[in-house]
């Protein structure tokens, strides 16, 4: 094919496509380990770029997977009927008011297919996950996105004079505590935000660190809030940080209505949580002492990591979650880079106004010696 052909395509292609997508930012997801491994001449990389568990998840999980061989001929329960149940005993929910995604990411698109409409207001956080702008965008949706304080923190006064203004968002998306900053809303704070949404505003509260943040004084206890009001809400999380299972794609929702839930399943794909998937988060689920276990190890390694930092003059937000998001007072990329030729990857953050920023997952106690050793090599020599 010719190079005229070629472009032409692309042309036609870019027509074809809805407007709403052909202004799409693509999800950053960053470098794979083999690339940084090809491409930088390393042999080992540190992964500290995507939140995930450095332990993995528990051994039963494994043990779990091991007997699956038999069985993958078939297809899983579309509707997740054990895990729901097993996350509705625990949280105090209803199986019925349960769903289940592949990843919650996959509960943050359904939500936006099942209730947006072109030109709807949503309400959500700036610098924010990703996911957040994208799929409410890829709806035809207004997004109003409200940025963090100077200081880092949630602008609470933001939020509620954006949320009782203008005409009813409908939908407002938080993560609480936020991704990347991980400032989080305490408890008087989350409730200012909660009281002042619109009756008609669906409120989607995203706790995918919600494991690593009761481990912070002050974390709201959303579901108990939330059940007191007569309002629609859901609260998602996930199996892919503190579980450790990032690879199998498990993220589930409390809703506040059986109903809300049956919209979804309108919407989703009916086998959206594959066998494997449904075995593992199951197994990881019974298995709570590990999971803690890996918090606490978590927890103590970004504290010693903040101290480590704070020593060296770093300004970084406070987090409840298991990364650090590091103000470099300078373009991220060449310092990324740096990081990069040295087997680190981090997440130099892309949105305007945050260009100076950097995440950084907490990782095993090796990898986050080797990012210290290789952050302080690469502030002084960016490239
Ligand atoms: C990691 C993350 C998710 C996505 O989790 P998956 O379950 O892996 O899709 C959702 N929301 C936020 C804020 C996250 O940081």
């Amino acid at each position: 094919m010719t190079v005229a052909t070629l472009t032409a395509s692309a042309e036609l292609l870019t027509r074809l496509a809805r407007p709403e997508v052909r202004d799409l930012p693509a999800y950053n997801a960053g470098l794979s380990s083999e690339v940084v491994r090809q491409r930088y001449g390393v042999s080992h990389v540190a992964r500290l770029a995507s939140n995930e568990n450095p332990l993995g998840p528990s051994p039963a999980v494994g043990r779990a997977l091991a007997q699956l061989a038999q069985t993958i001929g078939l297809y899983p329960d579309a509707n997740c009927r054990a895990l729901r149940a097993a996350i509705a005993a625990r949280t105090g929910a209803k199986p019925e008011q349960v769903v289940v995604g592949n990843g919650s990411e996959n509960l943050l698109e359904v939500l936006c297919q099942a209730f947006l409409e072109p030109g709807d207001r949503v309400v959500t956080l700036l610098p924010s996950f990703g996911l957040h702008e994208i799929y409410p965008r890829m709806m035809g949706a207004k997004v109003q996105m409200l940025p963090v304080t100077p200081a880092l923190e949630f602008d609470v006064d933001a939020w509620c004079a954006a949320l009782t203004a203008g005409p009813a968002p409908k939908l407002a998306m938080l993560s609480n505590p936020s991704n990347p900053v991980g400032c989080m809303l305490d408890a008087a704070a989350f409730r200012r935000i909660v009281q002042a949404t619109p009756q008609e505003t669906l409120l989607v509260i995203d706790e995918a660190y919600y494991e690593y943040a009761l481990r912070t004084p002050g974390f709201p206890d959303a579901l108990a809030e939330l059940r007191a009001q007569n309002r629609p809400w859901i609260v998602l999380r996930t199996f892919s940080k503190a579980w450790g299972l990032a690879g199998l794609r498990v993220g589930y929702g409390i809703a506040s209505d059986d109903k809300l839930v049956q919209m979804l399943d309108r919407v989703r794909t009916p086998f959206n949580v594959n066998l494997a998937a449904q075995t593992a988060a199951l197994a990881a689920w019974n298995d709570v002492a590990y999971m803690e276990k890996c918090v606490s190890d978590t927890v103590a390694q970004r504290q010693w990591l903040a101290t480590q930092l704070h020593a060296m003059g770093v300004r970084m937000a406070p987090s409840a979650t298991n990364f650090l998001f590091v103000d470099l007072q300078r373009p991220n990329g060449p310092v990324a880079e740096a990081l990069l030729q040295r087997g680190v990857v981090v997440k130099p953050w892309k949105e305007v106004g945050y260009e100076n920023f950097i995440r950084v997952s907490i990782g095993s106690v090796q990898d986050n010696a080797l990012f210290l050793q290789a952050f302080a090599d690469a502030m002084r020599n960016p490239v």
